[in-house]
């Protein structure tokens, strides 16, 4: 037994809470409040509207050095509204949101693994600092990126966290820098039929920029990504010239400096569309975030942690649970997931798929200099502190993440055995990190040397903040 499931009806709970909420990018009060009331029970000194953001909190056990951050998420997704443990698509009636990326248990397993680190620091005091720091909006909202510039995470000597997941591995790689803004085009309107010479059409700007960009595409690094939606295409009438339209751009790349420069190229595609279209043009960013700097230090010890905890043991009703929606997954799907690490060995992870349906294995670690198209804020932090993140399995092989189908295992007795395994995990990892400074200063020199002894600078301009913010510019 994990010494984690001694708080198991208080995960349990915490899980139910925020699964049901299902609040998104900066709204997350009442998922924030419950895990900030939890760890508050336990002795933790919490302090809610961390860098002026409402819903941020950091909660604080122990003293002294090391400083270890374990970072918590909560926030989950709109257009993804769906009723628990159902097979089919199957909306709840009193929300259009829903947890598809397993926020819920990211919040609930580091509460699991504060807990637990409680108890050892009360037996072994002085040894150093645990400090959870909620983060909100992951999902589009770059709340760590924000947080970072406010100097949130410059003291933390570790930074760890996890995601669920469809299997059980330690990460490795990077992932990409990204920068997201809107582009504002303003044309003049008039009569589409009578007289359109009259007029300069604002969505002809954002359709061409749009052509532009989908030209763009092929002279680019292979793993740089454009993504766009229309977020207003200047009202619903075909008989009037549309004066003003506006579009959603979101950039990737490798590094914080080709993400700018592959930007700057889309700027100058809407630059050419206002010109083609006599419109005017003005932009601005919402926010931007850090690529992931990997840590093969932490990696290594999070995967040596997960084999010494064991994985959880799984009856027949979970047994019954995963079946049912690996047959409507399909189990080739499920054979081939990728899991959140798509770089690994396609051969090997067949095979342990196949012969594991129930994702109860754990992928070998194998540090590969590899980036996985994604983004995540806690790019921001890797640039600061050595950061790594664990993935547990609390969803059937073959679930997407943001999908209906991942929404509805939320609240399964599978997801919180694997939220409690991570909690386990993250606590035996902290432990050992809280035990032996040599490996906590070599994981550092491993960060320093991967940011090229470069400060952290944020890739968000100073004037942009975050929504719901009480930061001062
Ligand atoms: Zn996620």
């Amino acid at each position: 037994m994990y010494e984690s499931e001694r708080f198991r009806q208080e995960l349990h709970e915490l899980i139910r809470v925020i699964w049901t909420a299902s609040e998104t990018c900066y709204e997350e009060y009442r998922s924030a409040a419950a895990l900030i009331e939890s760890l508050q029970a336990h002795g933790y000194r919490a302090e809610a509207g961390t860098a002026g953001i409402p819903t941020a909190f950091t909660a604080e056990y122990g003293s002294g050095l090391p400083l270890i951050g374990l970072l918590a998420e909560y926030d989950a997704l709109d257009g993804l509204s769906q009723k628990a443990d159902m097979t089919e698509p199957c909306p709840r009636p009193e929300t259009t949101h829903g947890h598809g990326c397993g926020h819920h248990l990211i919040g609930a397993g580091i509460v699991g693994a504060a807990l637990v680190l409680k108890d050892w620091i009360d037996a072994h005091p002085g040894t150093g600092t645990v400090r959870v720091i909620g983060c909100p909006a992951e999902e589009g909202g770059a709340a760590k990126t924000f947080m970072a510039r406010e100097g949130v995470f410059d003291d933390l000597d570790i930074a760890l966290t996890w995601h669920p997941s469809t299997i059980n591995a330690a990460m490795t790689g990077s992932m990409l820098a990204n920068i997201m803004a809107v582009f504002r085009f303003h044309g003049k309107p008039s009569h589409a039929g009578a007289a359109p010479q009259k007029g300069r059409s604002a969505l002809d700007a954002v359709e061409l920029m749009n052509v532009g960009v989908n030209y763009l595409r092929e002279h680019m690094e292979m793993t740089d990504r454009v993504h766009y939606a229309i977020s207003n295409t200047g009202g619903v009438s075909p008989n009037v010239v549309q004066s003003e339209a506006e579009v959603i751009y979101l950039t990737r790349s490798r590094t914080n400096e080709s993400a700018k420069a592959l930007f700057e190229r889309v700027v100058n595609i809407a630059r050419g569309a206002a010109l083609m279209t006599e419109t005017t043009m003005d932009y601005s960013i919402r926010n931007a975030l850090s690529n992931v700097v990997p840590s093969d230090t932490l990696g290594q010890l999070l995967y040596d942690k997960m084999n010494e905890v064991g994985l959880p043991r799984y009856d027949d009703e979970d047994r019954a649970y995963i079946a049912r929606f690996r047959e409507i997954l399909g189990e080739e799907e499920g054979n081939r997931d990728a899991g959140l690490l798509p770089e690994f060995d396609m051969d090997e992870r067949y095979r342990l798929c196949s012969t594991h349906p129930m994702g109860d294995f754990i992928l070998p670690f194998e540090p590969k200099d590899v980036v996985v198209t994604a983004s995540s804020d806690m790019g921001d932090v890797s640039r600061i502190a050595p950061l790594l993140q664990l993935q547990c399995a609390c969803f059937c092989l073959g679930t997407q993440p943001h999908s209906w189908a991942q929404v509805a295992q939320g609240l399964s007795s599978y997801a919180e055995k694997g939220t409690l395994f991570a909690a386990q995990v993250l606590a035996e990892a902290v432990k050992t990190l809280l035990s032996d400074p040599a490996l906590v200063e070599k994981a550092k020199a491993e960060n320093v040397r991967r940011n090229e002894g470069n400060p952290y600078t944020c890739p968000i301009p100073p004037d942009v903040l975050p929504p719901c913010s009480t930061q001062k510019q």
